[in-house]
């Protein structure tokens, strides 16, 4: 008598999911696992701070085997390295957000900024002016080679 062979879709333990770095403006409740779905849906979620150290912990290759592969993958095309964190780098989380698809969410939420910004915008200017000013001078320098860089 044959026996059906196992069904490798179950698995004895959840996967763990990660869940994307939130934009600032965005309800929490919106932000989405790097695989595209909300977090309640899963019981194993943790954050790219939590994914760093779990890897930092078991290895990439353990660690690996325990993450959804399209997370994993997800964080890992990550141009800028991981980034656990908005102040670490929003361009970054920014660009993750853009992906390849058209997203009305976030299209939105563009134009409730732009809109914003427009009815503050004496306010807008002064606080970029600020922000100018705070940069480290070594960032300064690093971010005009790296423009050189892409203008050639
Ligand atoms: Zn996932």
């Amino acid at each position: 008598m044959a026996t059906d062979p196992p069904d490798m879709t179950k698995r004895e333990y959840p996967l763990i999911h990660v869940r994307r770095i939130r934009l600032p403006w965005r309800d929490p409740s919106l932000t989405k696992t790097e695989c595209g779905h909300q977090p309640s849906e899963f019981t194993q979620v943790m954050d790219h701070a939590g994914l760093i150290a779990f890897v930092r912990d078991l290895g990439v290759q353990r660690a690996s085997m325990q993450v959804c592969m399209t997370c994993w993958n997800h964080v890992r095309a990550q141009r800028d390295g991981i980034v656990d964190s908005w102040d670490a780098d929003p361009l970054a989380v920014v660009r993750r957000e853009v992906g390849h698809w058209r997203d009305d969410l976030l299209t939105r939420e563009f134009r409730v900024i732009a809109m914003l910004v427009a009815a503050h915008f004496d306010e807008f200017t002064e606080l970029m002016r600020g922000l100018e000013q705070i940069v480290p001078p070594e960032e300064l320098v690093s971010r005009r080679a790296k423009k050189r860089g892409r203008a050639q």
